[in-house]
């Protein structure tokens, strides 16, 4: 990667960056909540959400100390509360481990609760001068532009590659050195729509605005094909009750519930015989609707038998319909199947 990008960059952020509140003062704790809050925020609207945390939990102590409630409800329309119930145990940790001073190296901000390595490099860029270059989709969408990347930025190894050869050209001024490249990626190489290159500080350095490939880059796992899945579900009814079970730890959808399934698409007479094979006792079995479901990933492709059952399966959850859709949380790919079974009624 050539040089000169950081003189460019640094150049025009410092003609250019925008007044945000955190920025004032470079201290890690404003940062922290800052970009904690930026994850999963525009700028504009975090504006007001900041303000009013910081007016109500102004230092690391006071976040330590802060009843959960009062602290969910502070950060109530920012979705993901995940983050702010991190933001709290990481504030415990840091007084407890560091008596209440934020620690100042890459490594060390790494190992709190809610921190991982974008907001680490981060803060240790901004607050102490480290050179850890932040990779996030503003910045991997603008270096894969300037030098026409054709690897998938969604791979970790791409992601490791774009660090290691932004590390080389960073300059001294860390912080804003990656706050430019946020700053760049937010207000003229945007994601959605067509960057500003005209008025781009690195237009003179960029393949992508030689050669009009902008819209080519980044390369991502979602512009490759998804992979396709096909699943074979069984509505099992037994009395007024439908079968259910919890989807397994550490795959998708974890923890909700689902119809029981097994993989393939069975035709009839394959699901008769998979039944005689489980020894499942039925009455009768039909086919029922399809569903194609896609997520970012993959494309399921489901095809239901509604089985009507001669006596329960023990090792299924039994619920009426009112109980599935009132105590059991089912993922969109199987509501189809529970609204047909509504339907049918
Ligand atoms: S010249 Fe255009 S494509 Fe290249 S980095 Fe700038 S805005 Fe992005």
């Amino acid at each position: 990667m050539k040089k000169e990008i950081s003189l460019l960059l640094l150049s025009w952020y410092q003609d250019n960056k925008r007044l945000l509140p955190w920025r004032d003062k470079k201290d890690p704790y404003f940062v922290w909540v800052s970009e904690i809050m930026l994850q999963q925020t525009r700028t504009a609207a975090v504006i007001p959400y900041y303000k009013r945390f910081i007016q109500n939990i102004p230092d690391i102590s006071t976040l330590a100390n802060v009843p959960l409630d009062e602290l969910l409800k502070l950060w109530e329309g920012l979705g993901y509360y995940n983050r702010a119930k991190n933001l709290k145990k990481a504030a415990q940790m840091i007084m407890k481990d560091y008596c209440g001073i934020f620690p100042s190296t890459y490594e060390e901000i790494l190992k709190l609760p809610g921190i991982g390595e974008y907001t680490a490099s981060a803060i240790a860029s901004i607050c102490f001068n480290e050179a850890t270059p932040v990779i996030d989709g503003n910045v991997l969408r603008i270096v894969s532009r300037l030098t026409e990347d054709e690897r998938c930025v969604d791979e970790p190894a791409t992601k490791k590659s774009i660090r290691h050869e932004l590390e080389q050209i960073m300059p001294l001024m860390t912080g804003d050195f990656n706050e430019a490249f946020m700053e760049l990626g937010e207000v003229i190489c945007i994601p959605k729509g067509i960057p500003k290159c005209e008025i781009c500080p690195l237009n003179s350095v960029c393949k992508a605005y030689v050669h009009h490939s902008w819209d080519k880059f980044p390369i991502k796992e979602d512009k490759k094909k998804k992979k396709e899945l096909f699943n074979t579900v069984f509505l099992f009814h037994f009395q007024e009750k439908y079968a259910i079970r919890k989807r397994d730890e550490g795959h998708l959808l974890s923890s909700l519930w689902e119809f029981p399934n097994v993989e393939g698409e069975l035709n009839l007479n394959a699901v008769k015989k998979w039944l005689k094979a489980q020894k499942i006792s039925y009455f009768s079995v039909i086919e029922g609707i399809t569903n194609k479901h896609v997520f970012t990933h993959q494309i399921w492709y489901m095809k239901a038998y509604y089985v009507e059952l001669n006596r329960i399966i023990d090792s299924l959850c039994w619920a009426t319909l009112g109980e599935i859709e009132g105590i059991y949380a089912i993922p969109s790919a199987f509501k189809p199947f529970l609204d047909d079974i509504k339907n049918k009624g």
